[in-house]
């Protein structure tokens, strides 16, 4: 192991800026922690980039991601990009697909004294597999998943493989065996898809099989999402295709307290890039009003990948003491603490915890 861990962070669009500055204090906060000296190497994206380079996610910063060890990656207003031919393209796409990145990992858990939609507490894993499904900027090897043979008819092509599912479900039965629940339930609309999530399903039973300890069910998406709303707490690591991991994500993280708090972790073989779950959330940008929570877990997710436990569990303990009262949270949990104060109270946490 060398005894640098280098990172490469990318600000991104819209409250980028904010959330990654609070992050980047904790992380320097937590420095005692880590086994290794953090190197962080800032690289712009987004309209920054496009502005100065042409390009929202120009090539330098593709090869810089490839020769990290990981990648804060900033929310991004890829929607009010120009087009891909302007060089606006996704980062998040662009990253997951050139670094492999098979598996996104999206936990959603309610905080002990924080009030949540869900009337139970529950801890759960969304494993969403992130390179192919329906997305059509990143599931194809050339070209588009979606064209318009009509000015009036438009088509997106579903892209299910046996490897990428087998991925996803290695990924989230790995996942399953480190908890206490030690279970997983498979998401699939397979009555519908008969071939894709058919194959998908196969996959998923096959893994399973190398998993005896692992409790296994299977779920259609439209009663995972009513099952979710009703009991998110009888779920414990749910695997499943692009497009419903990242539907059921966002509902399972609002039902533990709002997006604000989703951290999520992209990883494959060999990279890994924590991305905060919500946008750039143009509304509140530069206003002081961003809850940097989300980012900060993301990384608390990047450095336990990484083998920093000790680090990761210090920011973890230190988020849920910040969250446990409504003195020290920010406005969107009915706080009244600004991203800048809320990251001093939390960098406090985290250095009393250090020393
Ligand atoms: P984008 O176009 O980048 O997806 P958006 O505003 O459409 O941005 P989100 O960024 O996910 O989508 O925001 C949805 C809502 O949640 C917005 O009202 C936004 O202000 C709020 N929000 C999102 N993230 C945060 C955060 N970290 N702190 C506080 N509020 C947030």
């Amino acid at each position: 192991m060398s005894d640098q861990l280098k990172l490469l962070c990318l600000e991104g669009d819209g409250i980028g800026p904010e959330i990654m500055a609070a992050t980047l204090a904790v992380l320097r906060a937590a420095s005692p922690f880590l086994k290794r000296k953090v190197n962080v190497v800032r690289k712009d994206i987004g309209f920054a980039a496009l502005n100065v380079e042409g390009s929202t996610i120009p090539q330098v910063v593709i090869d810089d991601a490839k020769a990290a060890d990981g990648v804060i990656l900033g929310p991004v207003s890829h929607n009010a990009y120009p087009s891909v031919e302007e060089g606006g393209r996704n980062p998040s796409g662009v990253l997951r697909k050139e670094l492999a990145l098979f598996a996104n990992h999206r936990p959603a858990r309610t905080w002990p004294g924080l009030d949540a939609p869900s009337r139970k507490a529950f801890d759960l894993v969304v494993m969403r597999e992130n390179l192919e499904g329906f997305y059509a900027d990143r599931n194809m090897f050339a070209g588009g998943g979606e064209f318009m043979p009509e000015p009036e008819v438009a088509l997106a092509l579903r892209k299910v493989t046996a490897s990428a599912s087998t991925n996803i479900a290695r990924a989230g039965f790995e996942l399953a065996a480190t908890r206490s629940a030690k279970h997983v339930t498979v998401i699939h609309k397979a009555n519908v898809m008969r071939m894709t999530d058919g194959l998908f399903l196969d996959c998923a039973r096959a893994v399973a099989n190398e998993f005896p300890s692992v409790g296994y069910n299977e779920m259609l998406v439209d009663a995972a999402a009513a099952h979710l709303v009703r009991d998110p707490s009888q779920f414990d690591v749910m695997i499943t295709t692009n497009m419903f991991g990242d539907i059921l994500s966002d509902l399972a993280s609002e039902l533990a307290g709002g997006l604000g708090l989703a951290g999520s972790l992209n990883f494959g073989t060999h990279h890994a890039v924590a991305q905060a779950q919500h946008g750039s959330a143009p509304d509140i940008a530069g206003q002081d009003l961003a809850n940097p929570v989300s980012l900060i877990l993301s990384v608390e997710m990047l450095l336990r990948h990484l083998g920093e436990t000790a680090a990761a569990d210090l920011i973890r303990a230190s988020v849920s003491a910040a969250l446990a009262s409504p003195d020290t949270r920010t406005r969107d949990l009915q706080g009244t603490l600004g991203t800048r104060e809320f990251t001093e109270v939390l960098t406090s946490l985290v250095e009393e915890g250090a020393t």
